[in-house]
C-alpha cells in the first residue's frame, strides 16, 4: 500500500533546472545586469557569495554579498560549505553549496555571478551547468568603465585590467556570449536562456 518506494523511473534529466553561470572580465557589468535581474525579475534566485572584501557603499550584508573575515572564510572552505570559490585582486569570493543545491532541488533556476575561475571549477563539479560570457561592446569600452567606477586605488585597476585581459581570452570556454550592449536587452535573454535549460529541451533535435 505504501507507494514510497516507486522511485524507479528516472527524472529525464533535460527537464531538471540546470544551473547558470554569469561570468566575464572585471567592469563588464556583470553586476549592474545581477542588480537588474534582482529588480525586474524577483522571482529568479540569486546566489549571495561570501567574501573577505569590504563592503562598498550601499552595499547590504546577506544581500549583495556575505562579509567575512579571513578565519571565517577558512571555516566555510574546511566545512566544505563552499561550491567553489577563487582569489580575485587580492580578496577571496566563494559560492555557499547548500543554499544552491536546495534551490536546484526544489526545481528552480538558480544564477551565480562569479569570477572566471569559479565558473571553471562549477563546469568541472557540475557538467551540465550553463556558462554565459558577458562580454564588452569593445575593450576601449571596458577600460572605460573600469577607470571610471572610480572607487579603486590606481594598482587595483592596473590589476584588473590585467585580469580582463586573461578573462577575455576565456570566451571561446563558455556555452554562450551575451554583448552587454543594453542591461535590459541582456537581463532579457539571459532570463530567456536560464528558463530554456529548466524546462524547454525535452523536445529534443
Ligand atoms: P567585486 O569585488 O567587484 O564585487 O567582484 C569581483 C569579482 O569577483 C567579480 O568578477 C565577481 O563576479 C567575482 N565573484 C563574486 N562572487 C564570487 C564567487 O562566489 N565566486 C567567485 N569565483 N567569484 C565571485
Amino acid at each position: 500500500m505504501a507507494a514510497t518506494s516507486r522511485g524507479t523511473s528516472p527524472v529525464p534529466p533535460d527537464v531538471r533546472p540546470r544551473l547558470t553561470v554569469l561570468s566575464g572580465p572585471s567592469g563588464v557589468g556583470k553586476s549592474t545586469v545581477v542588480a537588474h535581474m534582482r529588480k525586474v525579475h524577483p522571482e529568479v534566485w540569486l546566489s549571495v557569495s561570501a567574501t573577505t572584501r569590504r563592503p562598498r557603499p550601499g552595499e547590504r550584508n546577506g544581500v549583495h554579498y556575505f562579509f567575512v573575515d579571513d578565519e571565517e572564510f577558512d571555516k566555510l572552505i574546511a566545512n566544505g560549505e563552499l561550491l567553489e570559490w577563487a582569489e580575485f585582486a587580492g580578496n577571496r569570493y566563494g559560492t555557499p553549496r547548500r543554499a544552491v543545491l536546495d534551490r536546484l532541488e526544489a526545481g528552480e533556476p538558480v544564477l551565480l555571478e562569479i569570477d572566471l575561475q569559479g565558473a571553471r571549477l562549477v563546469r568541472q563539479s557540475m557538467p551540465d551547468a550553463q556558462l554565459v560570457f558577458l562580454a564588452p561592446p569593445s575593450w576601449e569600452e571596458l577600460v572605460r568603465r573600469l577607470t571610471g567606477r572610480g572607487t579603486e586605488a590606481p594598482d587595483v585597476i592596473e590589476r584588473r585590467l590585467g585580469a580582463a585581459r586573461v578573462e577575455l581570452a576565456a570566451e571561446a570556454e563558455f556555452d554562450t556570449t551575451l554583448v552587454n550592449t543594453s542591461v535590459e536587452d541582456v537581463a532579457r535573454e539571459l532570463l530567456a536562456l536560464m528558463l530554456e535549460v529548466s524546462g524547454q529541451r525535452a523536445d529534443g533535435d
